[in-house]
């Protein structure tokens, strides 16, 4: 398969500069020359549905993918953190908020394009239930603006994601029914 089609990362061997390398999905990648082998693995995600009476919190994207779009708050999980920290980091980073009694709801796979390198995810939703609205400040290099949607006002198709749109439809399938 050629590398360019689906991704940029990897056109020579980043150990011996040899173009000898080749990858049948995207997932290995092996130098013929010198025998380097590199997995471009599933990364993990995180994501938080997190409720007040019947009113969920979205997030607008400020980036790509999917710029303008709804999405939960979250992200990348860094290395050396649990889901749960890197959840509690992002609503600081992300609404200055302090969250970190989360209920795990839901994983799903996705996949992730970023200046043409294709990253596929895992992504997980937790749920966090709070009893009043707290005070959140955007940060507007990653977000727009935040939303609190009622449950009936909230367009599924307006979701990013595949994996949360599923989440927050299977949430709302529990919770409203
Ligand atoms: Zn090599």
């Amino acid at each position: 398969m050629n590398i360019a089609t689906q991704t940029k990362i990897f056109q020579f061997c980043p150990n011996c500069k040899s173009e000898q390398i080749q990858t049948e999905n995207g997932h290995k990648y092996l130098c013929n020359r010198c025998q380097f082998e590199y997995f471009h693995n599933t990364a993990s995600a995180v994501g938080a549905i997190i409720c007040c009476a019947d009113e969920m919190l979205f997030t607008v994207r400020a980036q790509d993918p999917h710029k303008g779009k709804l999405d939960l708050p979250g992200g990348f999980v860094d290395h050396n953190e649990s889901l749960e920290v890197a959840l509690s980091r992002e609503l600081k980073e992300e609404l200055d908020v302090t969250i970190d009694n989360w209920q795990y709801f839901y994983s799903g796979a996705n996949t992730y394009l970023y200046k043409d390198v294709l990253y596929n995810t895992c992504d997980v939703v937790f749920v966090c239930q709070l009893p009043h609205k707290p005070c959140l400040t955007a940060d507007i290099a990653e977000i727009t603006e935040f939303k609190w949607l009622k449950f009936d006002e909230i367009d599924c198709e307006r979701i990013a994601f595949a994996s949360l749109r599923k989440a927050v439809q299977k949430f709302l399938k529990q919770t409203v029914e």
